[in-house]
């Protein structure tokens, strides 16, 4: 089959790929460059765990998951994955880091719970007094997403797929199965496959009900030099606890440390709005990880990285079908660390049609 994939994220990357080793024809179109900074899947490092509080189906999904980036580092010849791990620090009952703990331990995963001092003398940039415990999981880690595109980029030029970079589609015609270009061009293929990301609402203005855009950011910083050994050798940070929201990736691959933090979000009408950091938005960011993280006014803003990503009401992923068009999000802000499995499964309902089944597994229901 022909097949033209509009969107060279995470999502459109894989989906290519797969589709390519399936033997399909594949255009792949990128408005930027890939990878794209803009992008979701555009900064240096993203979070692959197992932790998935109620959300269950998920963490059973991080099987398919690690498999499918198996499958991947084969083909690329190389492993963009750092699996250190990752801990969670609880400091109120019943905050995210419980959920997950609890989460873990319905699904039988192991996990190392540490009290206050065990913990401070591993992680010595946590702050005495501030939290309840925390507790270590293997099964997680840092994918090095910017090297990722790179390599999937390069695999799929090598086998035959057509990647156009800085070239933007501005109408998709789902009846016709094509898509037209900034420039005038009209591409025809047998399926047309959106994995826009955050821009999808500018092709499909239909789906504005079902997804919400937001604009939120996260800062690298540079630690306290007594403090930069304990970063090197943490694992990843998914929750701070309390209600921060907030999650912490150690220097991994080309990324230095970097807070996030999901109380840093709001919404904006348009993926391209607001993309440049305001004075003092890091030290903001950085200022919410206070308690449980220690000294933090010493840490020093490097760089704020903007970034815009969709929702669902019920932050579960997304696909829907019309006529020759597939329209697929792994969104909500969770969505990297599936990635490649998401490549395989959109390939998968190309060949066997079984759009349904996919919708299930993107939402990770029981089938
Ligand atoms: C701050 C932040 C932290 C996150 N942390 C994690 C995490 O730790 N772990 C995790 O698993 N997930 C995380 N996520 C979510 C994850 O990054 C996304 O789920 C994933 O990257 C989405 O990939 P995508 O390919 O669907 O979208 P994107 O990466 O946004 O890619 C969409 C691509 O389509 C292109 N495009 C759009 N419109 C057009 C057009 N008209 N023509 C041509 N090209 C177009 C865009 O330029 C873009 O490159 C995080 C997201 C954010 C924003």
């Amino acid at each position: 089959m022909k097949i033209t994939i509009v969107g060279g994220g995470i999502a459109g990357l894989s989906t290519a790929w797969s589709l390519t080793k399936a033997g399909h024809t594949v255009t792949l179109i990128e408005q930027g460059p890939i990878p794209n900074p803009l992008a979701a899947s555009g900064d240096h490092h993203r979070i692959i765990r197992r932790a998935y509080g109620n959300a269950g189906g998920y963490a059973d999904a991080i099987s398919e998951a690690y498999a499918a980036w198996d499958e991947l580092w084969k083909d690329i010849g190389t492993r963009h994955l750092d699996p250190r791990g990752f801990i969670c620090v609880s400091r109120e009952a019943g905050d995210e880091a419980e959920e997950y703990r609890e989460g873990l331990e319905q699904g039988g995963y192991p996990l190392e719970l540490y009290e206050p001092d065990d913990a401070i003398k591993r992680y010595a940039y946590l702050e005495q007094g501030t939290f309840r415990y925390a507790f270590f999981s293997p099964e997680g880690g840092a994918l090095h997403c910017k090297k990722i595109a790179i390599d999937i980029a390069r695999w799929l030029r090598a086998n035959g797929a057509t990647l156009l970079e800085d070239t933007k589609v501005i109408a998709v015609d789902s009846a016709a199965g094509s898509v037209t270009t900034a420039d005038g061009t009209v591409i025809s293929a047998d399926k047309v496959i959106v994995t826009a990301g955050a821009w999808v609402l500018k092709l499909f203005p239909n789906l504005t009900s079902t997804l919400t855009t937001y604009r939120t950011a996260v800062v690298y910083l540079e630690p306290p030099a007594d403090l930069k050994a304990a970063w090197a050798n943490s694992p990843v940070v998914l929750d701070v606890g309390g209600r921060t929201d907030g999650y912490i990736i150690p220097p991994s691959g080309d990324g230095g440390l970097k807070f996030g933090s999901g109380l840093h979000k709001r919404k904006t009408p348009d993926a391209n709005l607001d993309r440049i950091a305001a004075a003092g938005e890091g030290e903001a960011i950085r200022d919410l990880f206070a308690p449980p993280m220690k000294r933090l006014s010493e840490y020093k803003v490097t760089d704020v990285v903007t970034c815009a990503y969709t929702f669902t009401s019920d932050e579960r992923f997304f696909a829907t079908e019309m006529e020759k068009c597939l329209v697929v999000s792994a969104c909500s802000g969770h969505g990297y660390k599936f990635g490649a499995a998401v490549g395989r499964r959109v390939a998968r309902s190309v060949d066997d049609g079984d759009v349904p089944r996919l919708r299930h597994w993107l939402r990770a229901e029981a089938a």
